[in-house]
């Protein structure tokens, strides 16, 4: 049998599995998930700086969940997240690429781009690289 429910804000009848379970309550959300998603999307357009600090601040506070979270993404989502890491490294053999033909054209660059951040940051201060071009 499926249980029906009224959605409070558009007030259509939808199916249960249309509600969001709220695990900490025992029920489902009085908003359908239409509903709640265009919801939490306003919110986040409201304040989108204020909305990646709660984010950044509920990571902080449940680095374990966060981590099995990312892991289970990260293996459900292989091709895009391998597709991602080699979009992110050439994005930034790119900028390392750019940063050195402007400060020290000299230095080979597939040496300089499988240095350590650290090493990296070494050379940025002995050729005077300022800090928001540190790639
Ligand atoms: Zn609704």
């Amino acid at each position: 049998m499926i249980d029906f429910k009224i959605c409070k804000r558009c007030k259509e009848t939808k199916s249960i599995d249309r509600f969001y379970f709220v695990t900490k309550y025992n029920r489902h959300e009085n908003t359908c998930k239409d509903c709640y998603n265009e919801k939490q999307r306003a919110e986040y357009h409201k304040n989108p700086a204020g909305q990646k600090a709660a984010v950044k601040t509920w990571i902080s506070k449940n680095r374990d969940k966060h981590r099995v979270y990312t892991k289970n993404y990260a293996e459900a989502h292989a091709e895009q997240t391998k597709a991602a890491q080699r979009k992110y490294a050439k994005k930034k053999y790119e900028e390392r690429k750019a940063v050195r033909n402007e400060f020290f054209p000299h230095k080979p660059i597939q040496p300089f781009n499988s240095l350590s951040k650290a090493n990296r940051e070494k050379l940025y201060i002995e050729y005077n690289v300022p800090k928001d071009r540190w790639v």
